[in-house]
């Protein structure tokens, strides 16, 4: 493999086929990440059929918290997984306050992570520092932002050795390359999201297949050459996988 697309949602495809036969040709591997239980079985089922390609994830995603889903069910599946995630706070979905459902399913999950020693993919969008307060009080193998937009407190994630993923949104957003610039190069990862779209790209463009183009723009901001920075985000992709700490 040459990429890595650290963070998307093949079960939010209705037809998952297309986009890792896209990504197997691009020699991207794919962390899928999960929403619910259910997509965690899915997510499982495709690393199951494509090993060498797909990495899954399973969890609950905190827009999912408090909506009466079993959670019982999840250490049973994070027992198969690679990883856990999408965990997280965001205040966009629901209360985030203490005694909160957010909460409570964000601990449950970062407890899960630490004592099976999983890497975790954490939402923290709108509750960066609240996300990073949580993490403190767990041990997980290694930990990923994704689409991290904490600039106040990403000197205090990179002093964790947390990782960063960095998705398309970076081609047009000063802020997330205000980040990169400063984020330690040995903690960045490359993202899509997928299925999600980037309006200002044209709301067509989605997928792994933007991952080469983040990695050349990364290239640009780190004053490094193409093939280099892919190789930076490649191996730091494969460590934050097997659980090393930045
Ligand atoms: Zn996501």
């Amino acid at each position: 493999m040459a990429f890595c697309d650290a963070h998307l949602h093949l079960g939010d495809y209705a037809d998952a086929e297309g986009s890792t036969a896209l990504a197997r040709g691009a020699k991207i591997v794919l962390y899928s990440a999960s929403t619910n239980l259910p997509d965690s079985e899915r997510n499982l089922e495709f690393a199951r059929r494509s090993p060498d390609l797909i990495k899954a994830f399973v969890g609950v995603h905190p827009s999912e918290a408090g909506k009466g889903l079993e959670d019982k069910g999840l250490e049973s599946l994070s027992r198969h997984a690679t990883g856990i995630g999408e965990v997280g706070l965001d205040p966009k979905y629901s209360a985030v306050t203490e005694g909160s459902a957010q909460l409570r399913i964000f601990r449950v999950q970062l407890e899960l992570a630490e004592r099976l020693g999983r890497p975790v993919q954490v939402h923290s969008r709108g509750a960066e520092q609240a996300c990073l307060d949580n993490l403190g009080s767990f041990d997980p193998p290694s930990v990923l932002l994704h689409w991290f937009e904490g600039s106040e407190v990403a000197p205090r994630a990179a002093a964790k050795g947390y990782y960063v993923s960095f998705g398309p949104a970076i081609l047009y957003s000063k802020k997330l390359a205000g980040i990169a610039r400063s984020y330690p190069a040995d903690l960045i990862l490359t993202e899509s999201d997928a299925p999600v779209t980037y309006s200002p790209l044209g709301e067509a463009v989605s997928g792994p297949s933007l991952i080469p183009s983040v990695v050349f723009f990364l290239s640009q901001l780190l004053g490094r050459g193409f093939a280099e920075t892919a190789n930076i985000v490649l191996e730091n992709s494969k460590r934050y996988l097997e659980g090393k700490k930045g």
